[in-house]
């Protein structure tokens, strides 16, 4: 399988498995009900887990969440830390209504609070960090790979977070001391303060997935400051850090306004609530992963209209040739291509293919389709010789011969007759649909 790599702007390929597969995907700051936009790496990397682990990966997915920032306290002045756990909640049950399961961790940056310090410690050791009043920057010009991930060239790096305390306006936090109206804090040897956003990261991904894993994932939007950071950290106290870099592309809202609580956002549970899980999946397979994606009302109905018909298969004993597993498979080895893969779904359910269909709708945390038999027996017709076989093993003998009075009922022009047999029909579990030159009987199945 081959992902395309940030860093090196290439596809590289993974391993074979059964080789462990650490995925470190960068979450939400918890401080408000998340958008729908936060919920594509969700969505994307869970999906990649399930794939991975199909191919017989031992995977090990981690998905952090950052609840100290300040976002948080702004948004909850003097009550930061119950905010942060409130919000982290809804979160939790957010994501949780996709139905793919939820990542193997979600750590907390409040509870990596020792290994954050412990690095910083290193980096201070190491002449990679300085303090200054209670914070302490990273040196950048220390670290001589500065700007490969972002593509900026070192000596062009714009100025994060300004202080005139700083050394150099490219250094950037890894630990803040604490300012006025700041309610979580933690004891440090260089003071009392709460740990850059960056430094979370670099922690929380050493502590879950050990100092080298396979794969680091985010929206493109982290690529700079925010992983630049992470990786000069890292790299620093000699962890080799991630193998590939996947950054997935942002959700844009293309719409009017779409949220009672967001503006023109519309948040994860209000997609959930008016459009549904299955909706929402078809949705996000529509993009490529590392595209942008536009979300609006016209996009969300498209998807569910694509849902409609996929969520039915009309199981048919002969196919036309459609395509086979082994393509479907190589749309998602190369570069996780889902919209091709849904292509494939969609030509899976034209030739009646339920099975690959089935199968393949899986792999996204999709339903399995309702299994839909239809026979068409026309007037004159016997039953038998118009049902598929899968059909004839469904449909006991005495349904067949009710059918085929209704048929000569409704050839007589008999219609009391015909809407009794209907009835009579229908209590057999079996629908009847008219046409002009017979019936038509249909079993709905989930199986
Ligand atoms: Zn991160």
């Amino acid at each position: 399988m081959r992902l395309l790599d940030t860093l090196t702007d290439s596809l590289v390929e993974l391993p074979p498995p059964p080789e462990p597969i650490g995925i470190y995907v960068c979450g939400p700051t918890v401080y408000q009900r998340a958008h729908i936009g936060n919920a594509r790496p969700f969505v994307v990397f869970m999906w990649l887990a399930r794939w991975l682990r199909a191919r017989g990966h031992d995977v090990r997915l981690v998905h952090n969440i950052t609840d100290v920032n300040d976002k948080i306290y702004e948004a909850a002045p003097g009550r930061s830390a119950a905010r942060a756990r409130e919000a982290t909640a809804w979160y939790l049950e957010d994501t949780e209504g996709f139905g793919l399961g939820m990542p193997d961790a979600q750590p907390l940056a409040t509870e990596t609070i020792p290994e954050i310090i412990s690095m910083i410690e290193e980096l201070l050791a190491s002449g990679h960090a300085y303090t200054v009043d209670g914070d302490v920057y990273f040196r950048v010009a220390r670290f001589a790979g500065y700007g490969a991930l972002s593509g900026h060239r070192p000596d062009q790096v714009e100025e994060q977070e300004p202080s005139p305390a700083k050394e150099d306006p490219r250094d950037f936090a890894l630990w803040k001391a604490t300012k006025e109206g700041e309610d979580t804090s933690w004891e440090t040897p260089w003071g009392v303060g709460r740990p850059g956003w960056h430094i979370e990261c670099s922690a929380m991904a050493a502590k879950e997935l050990g100092p080298e894993f396979w794969i680091h994932g985010g929206g493109v939007d982290l690529v700079f400051p925010h992983h630049e950071n992470e990786r000069a950290q890292s790299l620093s106290v000699g962890h080799p850090f991630a193998r590939i870099w996947m950054h997935n592309g942002l959700l844009r809202f293309t719409g009017e306004k779409m949220s009672k609580s967001l503006g023109n956002v519309a948040t994860i549970r209000e997609v959930l609530d008016e459009w549904g899980a299955e909706t929402a999946l078809v949705f996000f397979l529509t993009a490529h992963w590392r595209k942008p994606i536009d979300f609006s009302e016209q996009t969300m109905a498209a998807a569910a209209a694509q849902w409609r018909r996929l969520s039915e298969v009309t199981v048919a004993d002969e196919h036309p040739p459609s395509p086979s597993w082994d393509e479907f498979v190589a749309c998602l080895e190369d570069d996780f291509n889902t919209p091709e893969a849904l292509s494939i779904l969609h030509r899976w359910h034209a030739a009646g293919v339920a099975d690959l269909l089935e199968r393949g709708l899986d792999v996204f945390g999709l339903p399995t389709p309702t299994r839909v038999h239809k026979a068409h027996v026309s007037f004159g017709m016997r039953f038998e010789d118009a049902v598929p076989g899968e059909m004839s093993r469904k449909v006991p003998a005495h349904v067949v011969e009710l059918l085929e009075q209704r048929l000569e009922a409704r050839r007589r022009r008999d219609y009391a007759t015909s809407d009794e047999l209907r009835a009579r029909i229908q209590a057999e579990g079996f629908e009847v649909e008219d046409t002009p030159d017979g019936s038509r009987l249909v079993i709905r199945e989930r199986e």
